[in-house]
């Protein structure tokens, strides 16, 4: 029983480390690899590995949705896929990283969220937080993107706006990941970032300039760590269910929570 993460580059992700060990501690004979697909490659080149399930990340999501036969629930409202499973020939889609986020932040009172980057992830997150009662504004560097968002009712911007405080910041670029680039000029993140009670970066491995000025203005931070857990933990039960495989669900979600 085969899956694996999907994406270009794929090296990075540590999602082959997540699904083996939950395998492994669960004692279910599975094995979960990284395919890298090259970006002029058919994405239907997915149903020649004989894989049970699969994760799609960067850049596919949204060509992942077009390629599906279905999709359900969050994956159709927003047209991005991050989970599929191949039964009896087709392809069907599911979206975790939505829920993956709101598990992070659904303990807490935010009334409204400022999310930078208009991609993929921020789609998912603005999703889940308008359906959950939280106001959402967005700023992306450029107009295109902020165009799908005409359906989600939220402010977009595409130049600074410095017009209301923001209970939570949500970086979904991926300035910071490679560099040391800020999502947004320092002189607008800093007043935003002091007004607000957490400043989360989807961005998991390593401390961003995102997170770093909002610690040095005393601001709580999450990272994306425990967002990329609870998405994988949500997709390994996608994978199980569509295989009619039961697990116990402690010990799935204490095997990826500990070896991150
Ligand atoms: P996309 O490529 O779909 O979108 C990226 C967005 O960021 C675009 O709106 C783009 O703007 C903007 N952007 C890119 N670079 C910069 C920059 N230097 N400064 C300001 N804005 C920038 O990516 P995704 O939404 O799929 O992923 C974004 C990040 O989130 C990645 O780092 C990914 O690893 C992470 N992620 C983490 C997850 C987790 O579980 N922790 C889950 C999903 C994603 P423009 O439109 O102008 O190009």
């Amino acid at each position: 029983m085969q899956f694996a993460v999907i994406g270009n580059p794929i090296a990075h992700s540590l999602s082959p480390i997540l699904h083996n060990h939950a395998f492994s501690s669960l004692g279910i004979a599975g094995f979960y690899g990284r395919y890298l697909l090259q970006e002029n490659q058919s994405f239907y080149h997915l149903r020649s590995l004989h894989l049970k399930g699969a994760n799609i990340t960067v850049p596919f999501k949204e060509i992942a949705f077009n390629s599906c036969d279905e999709a359900f629930g969050i994956a159709y409202e927003i047209r991005a896929i991050n989970t599929i499973v191949f039964e009896k020939g087709k392809m069907l889609g599911y979206n975790t990283d939505a829920l993956g986020f709101y598990l992070c932040i659904e303990n807490l009172a935010l009334k409204n969220a400022l999310i930078i980057g208009a991609g993929g992830s921020a789609k998912a997150v603005a999703h889940i937080l308008k359906q959950k009662g939280i106001s959402v504004t967005l700023i992306n560097r450029s107009k295109e993107r902020l165009r799908d968002f005409c359906d989600f009712e939220c402010a977009t911007f595409d130049t600074f706006t410095p017009k209301n405080t923001y209970d939570l910041i949500i970086n979904t670029t991926p300035a910071g990941l490679t560099n040391n680039d800020l999502p947004l000029k320092k002189e607008f993140l800093s007043p935003l970032l002091k007004s607000a009670s957490l400043a989360f970066d989807l961005i998991y491995g390593r401390e961003t300039p995102f997170l770093t000025l909002a610690k040095s203005l005393d601001i709580a931070t999450s990272d994306g760590k425990a967002m990329l857990i609870n998405q994988a933990i949500l997709a390994f039960e996608i994978f199980m269910e569509s295989q009619n495989i039961a697990f116990d669900p402690k010990i799935l979600r204490q095997s990826m929570q500990n070896i991150l």
